[in-house]
């Protein structure tokens, strides 16, 4: 394997800056040259790739927004159509569809990116994973990982996201040592076992890289969700944050404090809303500069995700920034009396109380202004203890007093698919009138 602990992440901060400052003057000298979306906005705001002469001077640099790859996503593309390999595309919860296009060598990186994933995570050679993600419907992720398994020189199966029966079956009969899914997926198919009267440890798996939905809460403790996964499965939990539009992932290492930057593909920023920089441990939105990109390089995109950063070196050796747990989307930041508060907060806290069938987040513009959140949950039996712990949790955990209500699941089911509207379904609803900064 090529590719090992001599990859760029674990050189000093200093070592890691100098190097992506030659990788971005590359990319930048790319762009200014292929995109014609980039070629244009830098022709208008008179810059040339030689006038940035530091990492320094990235911030003078514009932001690329989601809506403006939405309105001119082809603008974008550096190729002609004979040079594209792959094409993916974001799910489109948000506005239009965005499509990337990626080359043969993006592919690579691609494939690079995961193995520096997979390298954090402790896999090697030796292990077998099942891969229960969605590897089709132009989803980046699903490949992503199944190349960077092989590129690592491991043995992969594709389990797909459907019947815990078969995953369960899979399970005993190839003897994995590794298990790829979202984190509620893994949920069930750990219930699915109990269910059996299988003790899940009596069985090969012994690690479980998850993406899609954290499991950890800001202090790096298990949220919600990963409290109760560990409950019913008691696995080496790693959690993973991909980003379609840049085609990147960060991962975490044995420490589980902060998911690593993988240095070489990507420089990260976390600005606050009027693009100042900021400081370790404080919260702000994602940004992403693509490096060693060919297809649909981005600079300083706006990826919508709100975390923190880490720059100080970590103790597995990786001088690389580390990024904390997506505390939420920017677009549903809420604001109760002064206090920020992102719903996953709120979900995370849910997760914990038993008796909840399930529920979903409403907010509304108080008569004051000020947000109004109401949580409704499903239950079998509308208790007031059920009410009080979930009061309770909610105020510990994410540091909020909203209003809660016992209701029925099938109310709560008709909320989440909007009367059956919609597929995926939603635990926020935001019907806020005015959106709070
Ligand atoms: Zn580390």
């Amino acid at each position: 394997m090529a590719i090992s602990n001599k990859a760029l992440e674990f050189n000093s901060k200093e070592t890691i800056e100098k190097e992506q400052f030659c990788l971005l003057q590359e990319e930048l000298d790319y762009i200014s040259k292929r995109s014609p979306f980039y070629r244009n906005v830098l022709r208008k705001i008179k810059i040339k790739p030689a006038d940035i002469k530091s990492m320094h001077d990235l911030s003078s640099l514009p932001l690329t927004k989601k809506e403006q790859l939405q309105k001119h996503n082809w603008g974008f593309s550096c190729v002609d159509k004979k040079a594209i390999a792959d094409i993916v595309s974001t799910t489109g919860t948000t506005g239009a569809p965005v499509f990337i296009v990626l080359t043969k060598k993006d592919l690579g990186r691609l494939a690079r990116n995961e193995v520096y994933s997979f390298l954090c995570a402790g896999a090697t050679d030796n292990d077998t994973f099942h891969l229960a993600v969605t590897i089709d419907n132009l989803f980046l992720a699903g490949i992503a990982y199944y190349m960077g398994i092989i590129e690592l020189g491991a043995s992969v199966y594709r389990a797909g996201m459907h019947n815990i029966k078969r995953q369960i079956l899979l399970l005993k009969q190839l003897k994995p040592t590794g298990i790829m899914t979202v984190p509620s997926f893994l949920l069930q198919i750990g219930k699915g076992i109990r269910e059996k009267k299988i003790n899940p440890m009596s069985l090969s798996v012994k690690k479980a890289l998850l993406v899609g939905e954290s499991i950890r809460d800001q202090d790096f403790s298990l949220s919600g969700i990963g409290e109760l996964l560990y409950k019913t499965w008691p696995l080496d939990l790693y959690s993973t944050f991909g980003n379609s539009e840049t085609a990147i992932s960060y991962c975490e290492c044995q420490y589980k404090q902060g998911a690593h930057e993988h240095s070489d593909l990507i420089i990260t920023e976390i600005i606050d809303e009027n693009g100042k920089a900021m400081p370790d441990g404080e919260s702000g939105e994602l940004v992403l500069t693509t490096l060693q990109t060919q297809g649909m390089p981005l600079l300083r995109y706006c990826t919508g995700d709100i975390t923190f950063k880490i720059t100080e070196r970590c103790a597995c050796g990786r001088g690389s920034v580390r990024i904390g747990p997506i505390l939420g989307r920017k677009s549903q930041m809420l604001k109760y009396k002064g206090t920020k508060v992102y719903p996953k907060a709120i979900e995370s806290a849910i997760a914990r109380v038993k008796g909840v069938g399930n529920y979903v987040i409403e907010a509304f513009t108080g008569d004051d202004f000020s947000d109004k959140i109401v949580v409704k949950v499903g239950c079998k039996k509308k208790r007031d203890s059920l009410r009080q712990a979930l009061c309770t949790d909610i105020e510990a955990h994410a540091r909020v007093t909203p209003i809660v209500k016992l209701v029925s699941v099938h109310e709560v089911d008709v909320l989440q698919s909007d009367n059956g509207k919609n597929r995926k379904l939603k635990t926020f609803i935001d019907h806020r009138t005015i959106k709070t900064k």
